[in-house]
């Protein structure tokens, strides 16, 4: 099975990567922003709850999103694998991932980060915020305390893979292209 981790700060362009990399590699993709702001669509009660924190720029407890996405591997048995986006976003997030991959005789194949630095995320951040109609994506105070919490409480977790030897960096700016080239050249060394 092919588990890639795809990492980076909020507006490194997880999102428009998992897209290719999906089509490319027919992988699952499993967002837990995406599968959070379903629940609020739906008006569920987990999704109430975590609107709160996500209006605000905080994460939700690592609780709610290990059981969201260990429903989702339990659903898609058959998968040929799975591309993590915004998950694991803490330590223990990541610990609980091995865990659940383990009991079904898998393992992540490795983390890819996006780098991209700060005044370039805020300023794609707010012109996402301007089609995606997101409200944390609009508000400048909101980016950046999204770019905090990713500094406090995940930039700690390529720490993890790193120890695992599975981690790698790549430049995230520049063209879709250029940056789906260069994820492609660390993702064929895992299929070697
Ligand atoms: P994203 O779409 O990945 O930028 O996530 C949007 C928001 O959803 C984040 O700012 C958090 O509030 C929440 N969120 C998404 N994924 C996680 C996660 N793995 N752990 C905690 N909170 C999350």
């Amino acid at each position: 099975m092919l588990n890639l981790v795809l990492f980076g700060p909020p507006g490194a362009g997880k999102g428009t990567q998992s897209k290719k990399l999906i089509d490319k590699y027919d992988l699952i993709h499993l967002s837990t922003g995406d599968l959070l702001r379903g629940e609020i669509a739906q008006g569920t009660e987990l999704g109430l709850e975590a609107k709160k924190l996500m209006d605000d720029g905080k994460l939700v407890p690592d609780a709610v999103v290990i059981g969201m996405i260990s429903n989702k591997l339990d659903a898609n048995k058959d998968a040929k694998g799975f591309i993590f986006d915004g998950f694991p976003r803490t330590v223990a997030q990541a610990e609980a991932l091995d865990q659940l991959l383990e009991s079904k005789q898998s393992a992540i194949s490795g983390m890819t980060a996006l780098e991209v630095n700060d005044d370039e995320l805020e300023r794609r951040l707010l012109d996402r915020g301007k089609e995606s109609g997101r409200a944390d994506d609009a508000n400048p105070e909101v980016i950046r305390k999204r770019i905090k919490e990713y500094n406090d409480k995940t930039a700690p977790v390529a720490g993890f893979y790193q120890n695992q030897n599975k981690f790698k960096n790549i430049n995230g700016v520049g063209s879709v292209d250029d940056i789906f080239g260069a994820l492609v050249d660390v993702i064929e060394e895992y299929n070697k």
